[in-house]
């Protein structure tokens, strides 16, 4: 046997086995979930590779995962035929890992622990792969690649600062292509070796795999034998009974073990949606893109016709960070349910609209489905606009629930998003224009929708009037909504510095036009043409007074009628920006 190399970890993956090793204890049977998925996706890369090399395959077409125990030892072994890893793979993905990853994941621990969470966090850092250490004083993994013509064992324990890697060369060990990892249980752990401990939790966590998960298990067929039986008999005139042996039939089970197909492969999306239950959509959610909320809303549809494709759509509950990272991973597209890429750019779904999540399946996409194939497919296109309408369909209708807290959570999070989306995408505006939420004169800091304030109009008022401010106080003590509030016309504040921008580009909802009440013209409607000139006249020499004062600072100086207690105001030319406008470019300009 060559012999093995000794290799060190890097100090991440040491403070993180550390961790692992001697910090969590609850909930530790996610380890399954992690390797399965990992498994799962070797497989996955093994399948889309394949599409291109048919020749990868060629070591054996199935793609499975097959998990076998041995509870009288305490191990595991869980067995794909996979991708596998090279040796240089090997070293790479366990023994170091992405360390923004673990810094993050260290702090996510540390908090959760103060929280009293769970293990659950692992794999949603990317470091899935050291769970195994949960249960198992020493790991091996065994795997070969197509790539290589040599198989390699990893090995680790949970206690060492060292892995060891070295080629495996006992026939009896050999595997065509892929891994095999083996869990040695730690003393307390061994339960987990029970065949029918790990059917359950295969079932239990591993439901939307969409390989076929095996498990060894024992199983029983009864069958009738012959046996022969002695019977006593006493005949007539005997003093003793004799004995005779009679044929008799009797049912026996046959125990033998075998392989059990243990998860349901069909993927969720192909499934009926009478037939899935809300909690199997969170699931799939939850699993699919390592998210530990519940979403807010999902959409499960088919569409045919021209383009055929499935889909089912989130809105997450968790908040996204930064508006400006659009590489989120949100939409996964299979073609014919072999995963191609999660990595799009606003190919498959607007990036403002990037936070919902889901995934797509196509059966009209070549398999070989490249990034310039996706941005001049006509196909594509039509999907893209089939799934935006459909987000938008979702989106309303947490509007639309009975909870408002929900809606209120969903604009929190992404209102932000859907303002992005009334710069970037006109076509959609009627859409976008009924999910938004604004701050008004009339609405006592609760955020209104445009019905809303259409609905509240005065039957004369033709327009929607708002008035952007850097602050919901500073709105409500503008001299501008004296004259308006006399009226009771209600008026929106527009505070965030979004909130502008998305309304001008607007420009008007349902017939409405959007009106600055700071804007020199403002109309109300009630102009009396004989008095006004009459007051020009009469304070002409005034504002040429005043004008003469100030010089510069000012363009011009007119009598108006739009204040009733305040004796003047400083308003923004018409075609000029609004004070807030200015704000806001002067910010931008620092
Ligand atoms: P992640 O799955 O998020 O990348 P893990 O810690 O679970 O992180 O796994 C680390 C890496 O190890 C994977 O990215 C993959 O490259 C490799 N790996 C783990 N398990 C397997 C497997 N069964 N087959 C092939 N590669 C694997
Ligand atoms: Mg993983």
């Amino acid at each position: 046997m060559p012999p093995a190399e000794k290799h060190e970890y890097q100090a991440e993956v040491n403070r993180l086995m550390d961790l692992i090793v001697h910090s969590l204890y609850s909930n530790k049977e996610v380890f399954l979930r992690e390797l399965v998925s990992n498994a799962s996706d070797a497989l996955d890369k093994l399948r889309y590779l394949s599409v291109t090399d048919p020749d990868l395959l060629k070591d054996g077409p199935e793609l499975d995962i097959r998990i076998q125990t041995d509870k009288d030892n305490g191990v595991i072994t869980i067995t794909d035929s996979g991708i596998g890893m090279t040796k240089q793979e090997l070293v790479e993905s366990l023994g170091t890992i992405a360390s923004s990853g673990t810094a993050k994941f260290l702090k996510a621990l540390k908090e959760s622990q103060e929280a009293g969470v769970d293990s659950n966090l692992i794999g949603q850092f990317g470091v899935g792969f050291y769970s195994a250490f949960l249960v198992s004083d020493k790991v091996a993994v065994s795997t070969k690649s197509p790539k290589s013509d040599k198989q390699y064992v990893w090995e680790g324990e949970a206690d060492s600062s060292s892995y060891t890697i070295r080629e495996e060369t006992d026939p009896a060990k050999l595997i065509p292509r892929g891994t095999r990892l083996t869990l040695y249980l730690k003393r307390d752990d061994k339960g987990f070796a029970h065949p029918e401990k790990i059917q359950k939790l295969v079932k239990n966590y591993s439901q939307f795999v969409s390989f076929p998960i095996y498990t060894w298990q024992e199983k029983g067929y009864t069958k009738e034998v012959e046996v022969d039986e002695p019977v006593e008999a006493k005949k007539e005139g005997d003093d003793e009974p004799t004995t005779e042996v009679k044929k008799k039939t009797k049912t026996v089970v046959e125990k033998y073990w075998d392989w059990e197909l243990t998860n349901e492969t069909q993927p969720i999306w192909l499934r009926n949606p009478r037939e899935v239950s809300t909690e199997d959509y969170n699931e799939f959610y939850k699993k699919t893109f390592n998210e530990y909320m519940d979403p807010l809303a999902s959409s499960h549809f088919t569409t045919e016709g021209e383009v055929e494709f499935r889909s089912i759509l989130y809105v997450p509950a968790t908040k996204k960070e930064d508006i400006t990272d659009r590489k989120t991973k949100n939409i996964r597209l299979y073609v014919k349910r072999v995963f191609i890429s999660d990595d799009f750019d606003g190919e498959l779904f607007p990036r403002y609209l990037s936070f919902v999540k889901g995934v797509v399946d196509s059966n009209d996409l070549p398999l070989n489905v490249s990034r310039e194939i996706l941005q001049e497919s006509r196909i594509v296109r039509i999907m893209r606009k089939r799934l935006v309408r459909k987000a938008f369909d979702m989106i309303l209708g947490i509007s639309c629930s009975e909870n408002r807290d929900d809606y209120e959570r969903f604009w929190e999070n992404y209102g932000k998003f859907l303002k992005l989306g009334c710069m970037e995408d006109k076509e959609n505006h009627k859409r976008i224009a009924p999910l938004l939420r604004f701050f008004s004169s009339q609405s006592n800091e609760e955020l209104i929708s445009l019905d809303e304030y259409v609905e509240n109009m005065k039957p004369e008022q033709k327009d929607i009037y708002y008035i952007a401010a850097d602050s919901l106080s500073s709105a409500k003590h503008a001299p501008f909504l004296e004259k308006l509030n006399e009226k009771e016309y209600e008026v929106l504040f527009l505070v965030d510095p979004m909130d502008e921008v998305s309304v001008t580009n607007l420009s008007s909802y349902k017939d409405k036009r959007f009106v600055d009440i700071s804007k020199e013209d403002l109309d109300l409607g009630d102009k009396n043409e004989e008095r006004e000139k009459e007051i020009k006249q009469e304070y002409s020499q005034t504002c040429d007074w005043i004008k003469k004062h100030l010089g510069d600072k000012i363009a011009r100086v007119d009598i108006s009628n739009r204040l009733s207690s305040s004796p003047c105001v400083l308003v923004a030319a018409k075609f000029g920006w609004s004070a807030n406008m200015e704000r806001l470019m002067r910010a931008q300009s620092m």
